[in-house]
């Protein structure tokens, strides 16, 4: 199983990671905040990763 971890100081809200996985694997929080949801369902495709405008996503595959 991967491991995805968001870094809430840097994450700036904008849903491109929502808006560009695959998976559904991100949603965005009661705080405008990206959180993940659906982990089991990555395709290690690293496009979220690659997206972020703030690199604030850390992904053990990517
Ligand atoms: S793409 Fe990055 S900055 Fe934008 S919501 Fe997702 S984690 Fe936050
Ligand atoms: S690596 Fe691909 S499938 Fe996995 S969370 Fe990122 S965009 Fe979604």
């Amino acid at each position: 199983m991967v491991d995805i971890s968001i870094d809430l100081d840097a994450c700036v809200g904008c849903g491109t990671c929502v808006d560009t996985c695959p998976s559904s694997v991100y949603e965005m929080n009661d705080e405008g905040k990206s959180t993940v949801v659906n982990a089991d369902d990555c395709v290690e495709c690293c496009a979220c990763v690659e997206a972020c405008p703030e690199g604030a996503i850390s992904h053990s595959s990517c």
